[in-house]
């Protein structure tokens, strides 16, 4: 088993579409092994492959009811919404108030391919959106208002100037 470093706001694996997982990867199982350990390490209740550099449809959570995996995973029904202080393991140290459906189901395949389905509400739900989103190079900065993602995005370039003595 491995930790991986995981990948930071900027990086552009990040802002890419991740490719659907074929049927005959077999190296799945270590991924996943992997992917699970370095979620744990940070730590997170979920981590997508984009945010390990691994441009694949498959995210690894565990949100206090035991690990679970999604490979080409896609939401096939949501409602309601709820207003949630979420954070992301690429953007270290924010958390931001954003707003998403409050239930959601989704459906892919497990590492063997047989099909899987999760569903929940509030951080069930929210873990589901938030790792989909990854898996379509998209982060939750992209989930805020025009004004507050404004705001996010200076907050973040003048800690990052700071911090690296630019200013
Ligand atoms: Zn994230």
């Amino acid at each position: 088993m491995a930790i991986y470093p995981i990948r930071t706001f900027g990086d552009p694996v990040l802002r890419t579409r991740a490719v659907d997982v074929s049927a005959d990867d077999d190296s799945l199982g270590r991924l996943v092994e992997d992917m699970l350990e370095t979620m744990y390490e940070a730590p997170g209740v979920g981590l997508a492959a984009p945010q390990i550099g691994i441009p694949k449809r498959i995210f690894v959570a565990d949100i206090g009811e035991g690990p679970f995996v999604m490979v080409n995973p896609e939401i096939v029904e949501a409602s309601g919404t709820w207003t949630f202080d979420e954070g992301c393991l690429s953007v270290p140290g924010y958390y931001w108030p954003i707003k998403r459906p409050s239930y959601t189901k989704a459906r892919g395949l497990d590492i063997h391919g047989e099909p899987v389905e999760f569903e929940g509400d509030e951080l069930m739900g929210r873990v589901l959106q938030h790792e989909i989103d990854h898996l379509n190079g998209m982060l939750l900065i992209e989930r805020l208002s025009r004004k507050d993602r404004r705001q996010a995005l200076r907050e973040i370039r003048e800690d990052s100037l700071r911090s690296t003595g630019l200013q």
